[in-house]
């Protein structure tokens, strides 16, 4: 076993049985060939790495060239980082849209990972009390400096601070202690409030054709790879319930390109691949797009 690695038992049934779904490696890693494996639970199905990176040496992980998920404006962006965040614009627009249904009127926002702010910044403009957690320390400065109250870890917020709304945009499948903190996330949340979480889905149609070399397992940086049924049974022991899901298209585009170049598949085979994933998506069903956003609750009836 690769040093500073734990053996843990299935995060959401607790079950130690399970069979090997795959063997991968670190993207970023092109000097070491540790292999790293994914297993899928006997139990409840839930795909996790395992081994996984004790909470020591996970940080390792994070500091390597290549792996830089905070582009700000205050650093020199290269064309490709301009085009990149004009994407981002758009879909920071698309979120706040979307979410709007369900909460129009400003209240409290928790973001979870909120690195240097710009969702939060882009709620501040409609009024809304905007809270952050962001592990970084650099990111959550540059958080800080848009006078947003950033947290380093979601276990400092006192648990009398209760939010209209909390999302974590691309974060569960990184929290090492994900009991602890979806137990947290509940507390926070107002009994109508709203709990948004974008994970990729390991059910993908994507995820099938790249397999090891599907960008979003990322390992060893992604610990858990959730589907749509796994993300339920995981918020179920919490008494947090699914009420909707959608697809979100720059995540798609964005998984399949990264994929791409990570298998270094000509342009035809990923033309194919790309037109497969949207077509199945968008006329078959979300449960095969490569991420997916999707909408939770407190349910009450049982306390
Ligand atoms: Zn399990």
């Amino acid at each position: 076993m690769i040093q500073g690695f734990e053996i843990i038992k299935c995060p959401i049934c607790g079950s130690e049985k399970h069979d090997l779904h795959l063997k991968t490696f670190d993207r970023f890693a092109e000097e070491c060939k540790d292999e790293f494996e994914i297993v899928k639970c006997s139990e409840c199905n839930f795909i996790f790495l395992n081994p996984r990176p004790g909470i020591d040496v996970l940080g390792n992980y994070y500091d390597v060239d290549g792996y830089d998920p905070f582009i700000s404006e205050d650093k020199e962006q290269s064309l490709r980082d301009k085009f990149y965040m004009a994407l981002r614009n758009y879909n920071l627009s698309v979120k706040h849209r979307k979410i709007k249904k369900y909460k129009s009127k400003p209240g409290k926002i928790l973001d979870i990972g909120c690195a240097t702010g710009e969702f939060l910044e882009n709620y501040q403009k409609y009024f809304w009390q905007c809270t952050g957690v962001e592990v970084d320390d650099g990111a959550r400065t540059i958080a800080k400096n848009k006078n947003i109250k950033v947290f380093s870890s979601v276990h400092g917020i006192p648990e009398t601070e209760k939010f209209d709304i909390i999302t974590m945009w691309h974060v569960l499948e990184h929290v090492h202690d994900l009991n602890e903190t979806v137990e947290k996330i509940r507390t926070l949340l107002k009994d109508d409030g709203i709990l948004v979480i974008a994970v990729p889905n390991i059910e993908a149609y994507d995820a099938k054709i790249y397999k090891q070399e599907w960008v979003a397992l990322d390992t060893p940086r992604h610990l858990y790879h959730y589907s749509i049924e796994t993300i339920q049974k995981l918020f179920r022991k919490y008494n947090i319930k699914l009420i909707n899901k959608h697809t979100l298209l720059l995540d798609n585009l964005y998984n399949n390109l990264l994929s791409k170049q990570l298998a270094k598949t000509g342009f035809i085979s990923f033309g194919w691949t790309l037109l497969g994933s949207l077509l199945k998506t968008y006329l078959v069903s979300n449960k095969n797009s490569s991420s997916l956003v999707y909408y939770f609750t407190k349910e009450l009836n049982n306390e």
